[in-house]
This record gives structure tokens, sequence and C-alpha cells, in this order.
């Protein structure tokens, strides 16, 4: 199925100079938002036991749900600094202009749980490379990331660990 022609291109969105991938057309159609879904949920292995899914704040929590159902995993919630009611880890990592942070709940992760990172966007990395590390100091260990869009030009892969899944690459 072609998703790519279900990705709108908005220039200057969110600032005047960047082109923004909406995905938006891509969730309003029902056939490919449920392929998108099975297609990266089966980019795991079959013997590849998955117990928790982690969806990056906010496009990662709509197909990250999705994903987990499919593996019959739990969903986890990683979310911008304060936005978390329990006691959380944080990480804060560097923007292109300046810096965000990252949290997730201290009980999210199990030592040794098997985790999956779903973000809708791999741009430069630096997001999923915080969430990774969110994972592995609560103990998690990271059976691979997959994103709706990976922006290759940008090398964010290079970053991440080597199990990586895109559905569209530009
Ligand atoms: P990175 O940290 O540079 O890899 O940026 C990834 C984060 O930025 C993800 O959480 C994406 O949701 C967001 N992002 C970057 N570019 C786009 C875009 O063109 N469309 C939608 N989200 C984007």
């Amino acid at each position: 199925m072609d998703l790519e022609q279900l990705i709108r291109d908005v220039p200057d969105f969110p600032k005047p100079g960047i082109v923004f991938k909406d995905i938006t057309p891509l969730l309003a159609n029902a056939k490919a938002l449920s392929f998108a879904a099975d297609t990266l949920a089966k980019s795991i292995d079959d013997d590849q036991k998955i117990d928790k899914v982690i969806g990056i704040e906010s496009r990662g929590f709509i197909l990250g749900p999705m994903i987990a159902e499919r593996l019959n995993a739990g969903f986890i919630p990683v979310r911008k600094k304060g936005k978390l009611p329990f006691t959380v880890v944080s990480k804060t990592y560097q923007l292109e202009y300046g810096e965000d942070t990252l949290e997730i709940h201290t009980d999210a992760i199990q030592q040794g749980d098997r985790v999956l990172i779903h973000d809708d966007v791999l741009a430069t990395g630096g997001t999923a490379q915080a969430v990774c590390e969110l994972v592995n100091s609560c103990g998690g260990i990271i059976v691979g990331c997959n994103f709706i869009m990976e922006l290759s030009f940008l090398n964010g892969r290079a970053k991440l660990p080597s199990e990586l899944k895109a559905l569209i690459t530009y």
C-alpha cells in the first residue's frame, strides 16, 4: 500500500523554512491506518516477545497503542516535562536550538522488560536517543525502534540501535 501519498507536506510549519510532514491524511484513511499499525507490529520477529511499547509524545501516542495491542504488549507514554502525574525519570537532550526534557514513570518498565519504541518521525534522532537512555536507565531491554517516517538525510539512525524500521523513508 502506498502510504507516502497520504503524507502531506506543509510548508513553513511550525516555523518559516520548515516543511512539516503531516500524517493526518494517513490517520484519516481506515485501510492505511490499520496497514501502518499491522506493518510496524509485524516488523518484530514472532520469536521476539515485546513486553512494552513506548509512544513518544505526542504523535507517538496514536499508533503506539495500536502496535502494542497487536503485539499483546502494554503501552507506556513518554511525555514532555511536567506532564506525568507520578514519580518520573527525566532525560534532557539537545535540540537544534535549545534543549528539551522527556520523562517516564519510574514504575513503567520492570527490570528486563523487552521494549519497542515508537514515534511518528525520525529526524535527527535526538528524541528517540533520549528515550533509549530512559529505557536503559530503567533496566529495560530495547528490542527495536520504529517510525512512520524516517528523514534519512539527517542520519538519525546512527544514534539508535540497529533494529530500526520506518514505513516511509525520505
Ligand atoms: P528528532 O529528535 O530530530 O529525531 O525529531 C523527532 C521528533 O520531532 C519527533 O517526535 C517528531 O514528532 C518531530 N518531528 C520532526 N519533524 C517532523 C515533521 O516533519 N513532522 C512531524 N513531526 C516531526
